[in-house]
């Protein structure tokens, strides 16, 4: 194959994803006759520069965790936009959320910054930002609450803000994103616990609140999802969640505030939170991750960026578990009319194509076997891609 007919086939590979938002199409291959394009995509320069992926070969390491200078502790505070009435307990709450995610990513302190929280009842959604880019002196949260006593609510979003202040102020991604949401999914289940044993009678009947709320906004996410994917939250099947994920391509492809906030990048954002909590993170490996290379001079200014392969390989193996890294294998996709044999990967149904999919890992430079398992099954088309 020529270099000048190899963009066709990736032409056609997008025409198919037509209507599948975090479609992958950039990175799949999409043939019947995998052998020969494996081969001539490794012997052509312009192939082999795609097929090697965003991330390149090149994986060196370089440590991610900045010094810190931290003394204090955590200082949120809350401004007048807050309702004088309900200011003082809504402090108090923002206090043990603040401690919370402090003591999650090990740290005394969340930031030498002061963090001021103010409310806004109207979208957009809740944001963090800092009062200047360049020269900060403030770190400033916006969350976007009612204005009455929601104290699940309050911390959800002031949990998953948070979270980005730890993960990193001048960056974003549909994987940072996760990880902000698995940050405030433990604020809340963690505040369900301390309110449960609280002196407070009022505190103790209102804490199961915060993780019904939590189970509220999983199974609202999960409910976007084939029944297959649902199944696989529920039955534990956390290897099949990962090859779906894998395929959805979230950590990547959410690189604007736009798909950030889509409904459909949301839902990719809390499925990876489950099994992010579920396989356990080490979190204080996280910490800053969004400020990783240090010397990168875009960090004055905030914008969304997958995070480079030399920053993810000391944590490779956490964030393989939600599809996203780097990785040792290649992810096949083969769709069928009609249900294929389980076993050799996940299958579901994937409604975007009206089309049985199964997904497996399957080595490395392997295009015989690939060809073999085309050959012994029924699919109709087949993909591969190396991330
Ligand atoms: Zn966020």
């Amino acid at each position: 194959m020529t270099s000048a007919a190899f963009p066709n086939i990736l032409r056609r590979s997008c025409e198919w994803e037509k209507g599948f938002p975090f479609g992958p199409c950039r990175r799949w291959l999409y043939t019947r006759d995998f052998a020969r394009v494996l081969s001539d995509v490794r012997t052509s320069d312009g192939g082999m520069r795609w097929y090697s992926g965003r991330f390149g070969t090149r994986l060196w390491f370089a440590l991610l965790l900045s010094a810190s200078a931290y003394c204090q502790t955590p200082a949120v505070t809350l401004d007048q936009s807050f309702s004088e009435t309900r200011r003082a307990r809504l402090q108090a709450l923002a206090n043990e959320v603040a401690a919370i995610v402090a003591e999650k990513f090990s740290t005394a302190q969340l930031h030498s910054l002061p963090i001021r929280v103010y409310r806004d009842g109207t979208p957009p959604a809740p944001i963090t930002t800092l009062d200047d880019w360049q020269m900060p002196t403030l770190i400033r949260i916006r969350l976007n609450v009612n204005d009455g006593l929601p104290y699940a609510q309050f911390a959800y979003q002031l949990g998953h803000e948070l979270g980005h202040v730890m993960l990193g102020l001048y960056r974003s991604s549909g994987l940072l994103e996760a990880c902000a949401v698995a940050v405030s999914y433990d604020v809340l289940d963690e505040l369900a616990n301390r309110w449960a044993a609280d002196a407070s009678p009022l505190n103790r009947e209102y804490s199961p609140n915060f993780r019904l709320y939590r189970e509220q906004a999983e199974q609202l996410a999960l409910a976007r999802f084939p029944p297959e994917v649902r199944a696989a939250v529920s039955q534990k099947s956390w290897k099949d969640v990962s090859l779906y994920l894998r395929m959805r391509s979230f950590d990547v492809d959410q690189l604007s505030q736009e798909l950030v906030n889509h409904v459909e990048g949301r839902a990719l954002q809390a499925l990876a939170a489950i099994v992010l909590r579920a396989k356990g993170a080490p979190w204080s490996k996280l910490h800053r991750l969004g400020d990783c290379p240090e010397s990168r001079p875009e960090q004055k200014s905030f914008s969304y960026r997958p995070i480079e392969s030399e920053c993810m390989a000391p944590i490779a193996h956490t964030f393989a578990h939600v599809g996203a890294g780097l990785f040792q294998t290649d992810l096949l996709l083969a769709t069928f009319d009609q249900v294929p044999p389980r076993g050799l990967g996940f299958v579901f149904w994937w409604n975007a194509v009206n089309k049985w999919a199964r997904l497996s890992e399957i080595k490395r430079s392997n295009g015989g076997k690939i060809r073999k398992r085309l050959g012994a099954s029924s699919a109709t088309s087949i993909y591969v891609t190396t991330r």
